[in-house]
């Protein structure tokens, strides 16, 4: 019973259009991912805030990395150097002395390059593991403590998929970046200078390669940054409609919208599996192009070397030096040659991943802001106005007293801007215009958590989180003892059912309290709210969904909270503010009429003509919400 259907005009066109059209757009499917375009960023600018946020914290871990992985590199660049003395002392000299020597000298430096190989990989999943948990931090912590207007601007879904998705790509991206630009550059660049050492001219046949191979990488990079753009963007998509289907489960199932939906999901996931594709494509055509060029090299080499060797001029230690040299370079000069797409994977992350990282909170203490002293708990919004950030126009010059522990009521049609007044109070959004007060204290001047503490908001869909009833009531006051939960639950009209449950008190709600029925919840809120024993209480009274007996219980619990607290609430039913010492009545954002109850039948006005209508349909009569 939600709608209260008036319908009054303020002649201003601008609040009512503006609104109208805002409350259409959550409807749209199609809008349903609506979260922040990626902020494109340079290579330069993602290469250097890693290195400067995620490297230089861990200065000595990424040292011990860098330092093993071009030791590992430039022990590996040596083997050519043995295979060439075992050609020349074993089998051309027939030196028998020389075998098990060489012999050892393999094991022992294989074993060492397994050893750092193993230390570096170990140091290199410490950096990568500390960077996600590093960005998972932070990130949480913007959640939870930005401003309300950005978390609800970006879907869950799209918050999801940088946890799980974004987060993890430019993890890998870093770390096999780190391993190639050592381990494999190092390895590259010592058999490129053991070529050198053995024969320049063969050196320098086989390194021709290298910058055509560069030439043709080029642009495989950027190929491969879009790609993995828009499928990190559709996955993003993806968990959006993961988390929409769950949460409408019930919607999905009541239409029969279930092959609609899977319909959806197919379109979304066939066009991840394009984006990907398209990425692998390009990631694996680096591999291909390396090894084509390389066939040019190697037949040079081969043809060159093979004529020397026939001529006598080249030895077959210095022939077999070489082309291990040669086939070793192989591996890391493809890891190089994908480095460029690698790189840009992780551009493409980060162009996520960085700008939801960078937001700043706008509602936050300011240098000189000071704790809020309530002294009666007086609320006061003077010649208020509001308006989102789309631009709708909320509340146009708002001006409302609520004395201190008196009840005042805000009545008015749906997307009238009750709940916009009710969340102005906690500073969950700032005014555009004019100045809300408690105690005569701007709220712009003091502190969020002081101001936070002074109130206690019970909401019309109470949230419960998944964890024990115990836990729920005493979020806010962990330090609460169980005399206290206990005592807050008994005055919330609460604590026999709980006693009811299997569990009690340590009964699992489940997933946003689903186990509890809704009047349930609101009487667990309702307790929460007891607990913390705020002096000014922000009500969105919700009991028009619950069954009469249900009703009751959460009215009565709702009249022992209010007591000896300053009280602000949305009535959906009159009959439940009859008492209240002020109504004010809000139509498009404005106040229309204020008075008691009785004052405003008087008059004959809006909410007389409300009053009727709902008494007409003769409610079961509900207790009232307020002193008398
Ligand atoms: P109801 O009784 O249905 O809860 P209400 O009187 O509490 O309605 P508000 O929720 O305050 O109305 O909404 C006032 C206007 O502001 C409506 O037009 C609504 O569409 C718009 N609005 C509310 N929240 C947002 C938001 N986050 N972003 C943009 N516009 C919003």
């Amino acid at each position: 019973m939600k709608a209260l259907q008036l319908s009054v005009h303020t002649g201003d066109p601008t609040i009512g259009e503006a609104t109208e059209e805002a409350r259409a757009a959550p409807a749209s499917r199609g809008a349903s991912a609506q979260s922040p375009a990626p902020v494109p960023l340079t290579t330069m600018d993602v290469v250097s805030r890693i290195v400067k946020n995620y490297l230089l914290p861990n200065a000595m871990v990424v040292t011990f990395a860098v330092v093993v992985n071009l030791a590992v590199g430039g022990l590996g660049s040596a083997v050519p150097v043995l295979v060439k003395e075992l050609m020349e002392q074993v089998f051309d000299a027939k030196n028998a002395e020389f075998l098990p020597l060489i012999s050892m000298a393999i094991i022992g430096l294989q074993g060492m390059v397994a050893l750092g190989t193993y230390g570096s990989n170990v140091a290199m999943s410490f950096l990568g593991q500390w960077m996600v948990a590093d960005v998972q931090r932070s990130l949480f912590g913007k959640i939870v403590e930005s401003d309300l207007a950005w978390v609800q601007k970006t879907h869950s879904g799209r918050f999801i998929s940088t946890f799980m998705t974004d987060v993890i790509r430019l993890r890998d991206a870093t770390s096999q970046s780190i391993i190639n630009l050592t381990r494999h550059l190092a390895k590259l660049i010592g058999l490129i200078a053991v070529m050198f050492y053995l024969d320049w001219i063969m050196a320098t046949i086989a390194t021709v390669i290298i910058p055509v191979a560069a030439l043709f990488l080029r642009n495989l990079g950027k190929r491969t940054r879009k790609a993995t753009g828009l499928s990190l963007e559709e996955t993003g998509s993806l968990s959006t409609l993961i988390s929409e289907t769950l949460h409408g489960v019930r919607v999905v199932k009541a239409y029969g919208q279930e092959r609609n939906e899977i319909d959806r999901a197919s379109v979304t996931i066939e066009r991840v599996l394009g984006h990907m594709m398209e990425s692998i494509r390009a990631k694996a055509m680096a591999s291909p192009i390396t090894e084509a060029l390389t066939g040019f090299g190697i037949a040079g080499v081969l043809y060159y070397s093979g004529s020397q060797v026939i001529s006598g001029a080249m030895t077959s230690g210095e022939f077999t030096g070489f082309f291990t040299a040669l086939m070793l370079a192989y591996q890391p000069l493809k890891a190089l040659a994908n480095q460029q797409v690698v790189l840009q994977e992780g551009v493409a992350a980060a162009e996520r991943v960085f700008p939801q990282l960078d937001v700043e909170a706008k509602i936050v203490d300011g240098t000189d802001s000071k704790e809020l002293k309530v002294s009666d708990g007086a609320i006061s919004l003077d010649r208020v106005s509001f308006h989102y950030d789309d631009g709708t126009k909320a509340l146009d010059n708002v001006t409302i007293d609520v004395p201190a522990g008196q009840t005042v009521a805000l009545v008015g049609p749906s997307g009238a801007g009750k709940s916009t007044i009710l969340n102005l109070v906690p500073r969950f959004y700032d005014v555009s215009e004019g100045t809300v007060s408690i105690d005569g204290q701007d709220l712009k001047s003091v502190t969020l958590a002081s101001l936070r503490n002074a109130s206690a908001l019970v909401t019309q869909e109470p949230f419960l989180f998944d964890d024990t009833i115990r836990a729920n009531i005493a979020y806010g006051s962990p330090d609460a003892s169980q005399e206290e939960i206990e005592a807050a639950a008994q005055n919330a009209a609460a604590h026999d059912f709980i006693l009811q449950l299997t569990h009690g008190y340590d009964t699992h709600v489940g997933e946003a309290g689903l186990k509890l029925s809704g009047g349930q919840r609101q009487r667990i809120a309702i307790a929460r709210a007891m607990l913390k024993n705020a002096p000014i209480l922000l009500l969105d009274e919700a009991t028009s969904a619950l069954d009469t007996a249900s009703e009751l219980q959460v009215q009565k619990a709702l009249q022992t909270l209010m007591q000896g607290r300053t009280t602000l609430v949305i009535a959906h039913r009159l009959s439940t503010i009859m008492h209240a010492d002020n109504i004010y009545v809000i139509d498009h954002g404005r106040v229309i009429e204020q008075g008691r109850h009785a004052d405003l039948i008087a008059e004959g006005g809006v909410y007389a003509e409300l009053s009727r209508s709902q008494f007409d349909r003769k409610e079961e009569p509900t207790p009232a919400l307020a002193g008398e």
